[in-house]
């Protein structure tokens, strides 16, 4: 995923510790985040039959899931799911036909939802379970023709990392557990149906989708998407699947596609998925952009026009080989899906759209780190957290995505570009299509980098790095030209020697305006800003990172002139990152807090789970970081 909010230190909710074992070097404990038991049983195939209605807000149809025994002993097959209606259970290997199988759904967890366990008399070798979502499963947004671009059809689109995937499929929710799919999706006619498989582009509309996904994939990787889709070719293996009035911009933000592939696939080897396309969903999707496979899910608001915010697009597409290919095994380890892809997103960045670009994004990212830190428990800033009793979306701040990209660059910086590069190709091969833990990492960096150039980088220093907090002091910094000029302009600018028209922002690239607004005072004088929008017409900019930004200082400055439009942008915008430390903002006083439940209670239907989750959480705590 990119760049997800920092999501709470959230209560305890009665997590149950299935294991506090430890993993060894070759294999991960039981995932506290799911009630799966892949030590006795797992899941090597799933074939979904779904029919989707659009009045109920449900799914529902059956789940064949074909299963590998490990353990002769074990009679019982353990399930995620999370507000399922589960129908029947039978299995599937007898001829003729067994009676059907037992089963009991477990009272829920809040964080974890049911447990199903079905009785096994004998180890079937595939089961089938006929179930039904809840109109209100965290795992789907369904939204309302009113809020689509084209405002004819309905729209529903899944998210299912982190444990979300258990809402709409009974499943080993667990990032342990691999498996391939294929699927056949039933939609009203006029509709298109997409998934993380092989879509097919010249597919007729007939309500009648068939998809199969030959690699192995975790269960986070599911992914459905139905709507209004129309599609663009933008490269010989790439197409922009998008509603018909986003389809054209979303192509030509994007046609650098191709060249962003060879690229990757000149540092780490063959694109492993077949086709890579990418999905532009309405605006209320919660992310900047979700990795699932061979269909990149993204949110509309990194069309800028100026493709300075593509580098989500790069992000998602490092996935392929960080994450998708060597997968987190728990989401506690899960910097090795986000630092690594971060670190391969700016490779990518650097590759195609410049270095100065590159180490700009970094920067800014760095910088939002540093501050946070200054007031961070040392807990919530470590790469390897502990999750115990934890949500495990908590694990998704931007510490694994910042400090992990840190970590990889300061390797990068002792063992030099081409020994790093050489090693971390040799990395996503030795583990492809593998879900490992931090554990087996450093022993893999240990034997294959560390121990052949000794006196470079030394366990203590790698493990400073993973288990303790802060950033060390030797952690490399680039420099940009661009934001030290800017520095000098900001200072002066704050202390009122020179006017805004004098920055000579016109000609800013997105990055200087970021790195720009970031750095400002949290508080401006009324002149000021008004300065600053009238030389520069910030409120109402279409570019979603600027508007954020801009909105987050004038709340801070209560330059209420940028209310109406910062309303607009909360209301039209679902993007968990660019509304969320707004309501936050707001929240710190009794005015805004009551702007921010108003412009809630308008915005709330508009909102994916998880954003409200967040807006709500955001409400009660007020100056939430992010
Ligand atoms: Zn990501």
């Amino acid at each position: 995923m990119n760049l997800l909010v920092r999501t709470a230190a959230a209560g305890v909710l009665g997590l149950a510790i299935m294991t506090s074992a430890h993993a060894n070097a070759s294999t991960e404990s039981r995932d506290p985040h799911s009630y799966a038991q892949p030590d006795k049983v797992r899941v090597t195939a799933l074939d979904l039959d779904l029919t989707v209605s659009f009045d109920k807000h449900v799914l529902s149809g059956s789940a064949v899931l074909d299963l590998e025994w490990l353990d002769p002993a074990a009679r019982e097959l353990v399930l995620d799911t999370s507000g399922l209606k589960i129908e029947r259970v039978e299995d599937m290997s007898g001829k003729p036909k067994y009676p059907p199988l037992e089963f009991q759904l477990d009272k829920p967890d809040p964080m974890l939802g049911s447990a199903l366990r079905i009785k096994m008399p004998r180890q079937a070798k595939r089961v089938v379970i006929a179930y039904s979502t809840s109109p209100d499963a965290a795992g789907l947004q369904w939204l309302d023709p009113s809020q689509t671009a084209g405002k004819k059809h309905p729209f529903v689109y899944s998210q299912s990392e982190s444990i979300a995937g258990r809402s709409w499929i009974p499943l080993q929710d667990t990032p342990q557990v691999r498996f391939s799919y294929t699927a056949h999706v039933t939609t009203p006619k006029a509709l298109r149906a997409v998934m993380s498989a092989n879509n097919d582009a010249k597919h007729a509309l007939d309500g009648d989708f068939r998809f199969a996904m030959p690699q192995k994939i975790p269960s986070y990787l599911l992914a459905l998407a139905i709507g209004d889709i129309a599609v663009k070719e933008i490269g010989p293996r790439s197409a922009v699947y998008a509603e018909p009035e986003t389809v054209a911009a979303a192509a030509k933000e994007f046609d650098d596609i191709e060249k962003m592939i060879v690229t990757t696939e000149k540092l780490y080897g063959p694109y492993r998925w077949d086709r890579y396309d990418i999905l532009v969903l309405p605006p209320s999707f919660p992310f900047g952009g979700m990795e699932n496979p061979r269909l990149t899910f993204a949110t509309p608001t990194i069309i800028a026009g100026d493709k300075s915010l593509v580098s989500v697009i790069a992000h998602e597409l490092a996935h392929s080989w960080s994450g998708n290919l060597v997968t987190n095994a728990a989401w506690k380890h899960v910097w090795l899906n986000e630092g690594f892809t971060t670190y391969v997103q700016g490779r990518i960045v650097e590759a195609v759209y410049g270095k100065q670009q590159a180490d700009e994004e970094f920067l800014v990212a760095a910088n939002e780190l540093k501050k946070e830190f200054a007031t961070a428990k040392p807990a919530e800033q470590l790469l390897v957290p502990d999750l115990t009793g934890k949500d495990a979306d908590d694990s998704l701040s931007d510490v694994p995505y910042t400090k992990g990209s840190w970590f990889l660059q300061y390797l990068e910086g002792k063992f030099g570009h081409d020994t790093f590069d050489a090693f971390l190709r040799g990395y996503f091969d030795h583990f492809a299509f593998q879900s490992i833990t931090t554990d087996q990492f450093v022993d893999y960096l240990k034997a294959n980098l560390l121990d052949k150039t000794p006196g470079k980088v030394s366990m203590d220093e790698v493990n400073a790095w993973l288990h303790q907090p802060g950033i060390p002091a030797d952690a490399p910094l680039p420099s940009s030209s661009a934001f030290a000029a800017q520095d000098e302009l900001r200072e002066q600018f704050v202390a009122g020697k020179i006017d805004a028209a004098k920055l000579d922002a016109k000609s800013w690239r997105t990055q200087e305006w970021q790195y720009f607004l970031d750095r400002l005072p949290p508080k401006l004088s009324p002149a000021q800003m008004k300065a600053l929008d009238d030389a520069y017409h910030l409120t109402g900019t279409h570019n979603a990172e600027i508007a954020f930004r801009w909105y987050r200082l004038a709340i801070g400055s209560g330059y209420e002139a940028a209310y109406p439009a910062m309303r607009e942008h909360m209301l039209r915008i679902g993007r968990r990152i660019l509304v969320v430390p707004l309501y936050s903002e707001l929240a710190k006083t009794p005015k805004g807090k009551a702007l921010a439940e108003k412009i809630y209670a308008e915005a709330k239907p508009g909102y994916h789970p998880m954003t409200r989750a967040a807006v709500e959480k955001a409400l009660q705590e007020p100056g939430r970081r992010r």
